[in-house]
């Protein structure tokens, strides 16, 4: 498997990551969030936010693994839990990429069951035509086809997350 193309460089990260970060400056002005980062992949996507917020912040981070297959799926297992109480916190979820989407909706549901003031959802990557509905996401970073991406955070079998850029492995 090799890189074979840069679908998003750098520079279009970077100048998306403003745009949002303004959007999250806006919106929870005078408010306090807790940032929740899903690892691994959410790492950059985290770290390039949280220098751009102007708000009352902390950041924390979960680790999850969801169960595909139809018996087993909405079960999702924590792999590590928030250090953070969040109920009655505005929580900001930040996952890395949006494919079928059972991730983050198992995800949020759990949290939800915290009872948090509120619950939002920033994807940085989203796959066009998925097969859940992804409207609840409240802040995309850019909407791609279904190719396999690396880099920005992702992986594959541990490796290229710490390309900068998103690129195509095939
Ligand atoms: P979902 O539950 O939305 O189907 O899957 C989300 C998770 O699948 C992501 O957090 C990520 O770990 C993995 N994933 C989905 N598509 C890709 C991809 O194109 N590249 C990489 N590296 N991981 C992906």
């Amino acid at each position: 498997m090799k890189i074979s193309k840069t679908l998003i460089t750098e520079e279009e990260i970077e100048n998306k990551i403003s745009e949002i970060a303004d959007e999250i400056n806006a919106k929870y002005k005078g408010e306090e969030l807790v940032v929740i980062g899903i690892l691994k992949g959410a790492f950059i996507v985290i770290s390039d936010l949280a220098k751009q917020l102007q708000i009352d912040v902390a950041f924390d981070f979960m680790s999850i693994k969801s169960y595909y297959g139809s018996e087993s799926s909405g079960q999702v297992k924590i792999v590590k839990d928030l250090e953070y109480d969040i109920s009655n916190k505005n929580v900001l979820i930040v996952e890395d990429i949006y494919d079928t989407g059972l991730t983050l909706s198992n995800l949020k549901k759990l949290l939800e069951s915290r009872n948090p003031k509120s619950v939002e959802i920033f994807c940085m990557f989203v796959k066009k035509g998925v097969s859940q509905d992804p409207m609840d996401i409240n802040y995309r970073g850019f909407e791609i086809g279904p190719e396999f991406v690396v880099g920005y955070g992702l992986d594959y079998n541990g490796k290229y997350r710490e390309l900068p850029y998103l690129a195509v492995l095939s």
